[in-house]
């Protein structure tokens, strides 16, 4: 008997599989070449069974706290899970975080290196990690600001020594997202970085055609997150 709820995500999950499907093959890129990371947060346990039982593997949280509620139980029921912090991270929870994640997507300052660089050294686990860049300069958001990303991302490299795989951003609610995202991958490009985590439920299509190769998708995947509508 498949349920309700497991039906409803497999069916939201293999229609976002095949959106990036197409919007890779309109850009001349290999489908192969984008990862769902499915966004979790918020949402109810019975949705993210359905997802596993549907064959996702990938998934994001955006705090350490929640995920550490829910996830050791889940990676000790299924095999081959790659769990990504979204959020912003507090220093103090950097251990937590290494501890836990296989990715870690919101470094955007050096006491933040820092902390992560010791915490690796300390658990002999190395997630990792991206560096989030404020595309939209906005004071409120986290992300390092783009005039400042490219000595970020060396210094992440060549002063604390992290595994920087690539850069996350997330545009201005109100701006459209398909400049925030070539600029990105811009600066991706000019620093040597082949990973770009852009793109969330309303735009993923749009990453995929310039460049994405992991996007973050919630709602479009789980539904509307309970308490928090589809933007909370
Ligand atoms: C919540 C969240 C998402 C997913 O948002 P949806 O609109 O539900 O797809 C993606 N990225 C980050 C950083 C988030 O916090």
């Amino acid at each position: 008997m498949i349920t309700a709820v497991e039906r409803e995500v497999s069916v939201n999950l293999e229609a976002v599989r095949q959106s990036i499907r197409a919007a890779a093959e309109r850009s001349g890129r290999s489908p192969e070449a984008i990862t769902l990371i499915g966004v979790s947060k918020q949402q109810p346990e019975e949705r993210i069974l359905a997802a596993l039982s549907a064959g996702l593997r990938v998934y994001g949280e955006n705090r350490v706290q929640e995920a550490e509620g829910r996830w050791p139980r889940l990676l000790q029921a299924y095999d081959g899970i790659d769990l990504h912090l979204i959020g912003p991270l507090q220093t103090n929870k950097a251990k937590d975080a290494v501890a836990l994640f296989d990715s870690i997507q919101s470094l955007d300052r050096p006491r933040l290196a820092a902390a992560l660089a010791r915490a690796m050294d300390a658990l002999g686990r190395r997630p990792a990690c991206w560096v989030q860049v404020n595309t939209g300069e906005e004071p409120q958001k986290a992300g390092v600001m783009p005039a400042e990303a490219d000595a970020f991302i060396a210094a992440c490299r060549d002063e604390y020594g992290l595994p920087i795989v690539g850069l996350m951003c997330i545009p201005p609610i109100d701006d459209e997202p398909a400049p925030h995202f070539a600029f990105l991958a811009e600066i991706a490009e000019r620093t040597g970085l082949t990973g770009l985590s852009m793109g969330m439920s309303a735009d993923y299509e749009v990453a995929v055609e310039l460049g994405a190769t992991h996007v973050r998708v919630g709602s479009a995947i789980f539904g509307a997150r309970p308490g928090h509508g589809p933007a909370g």
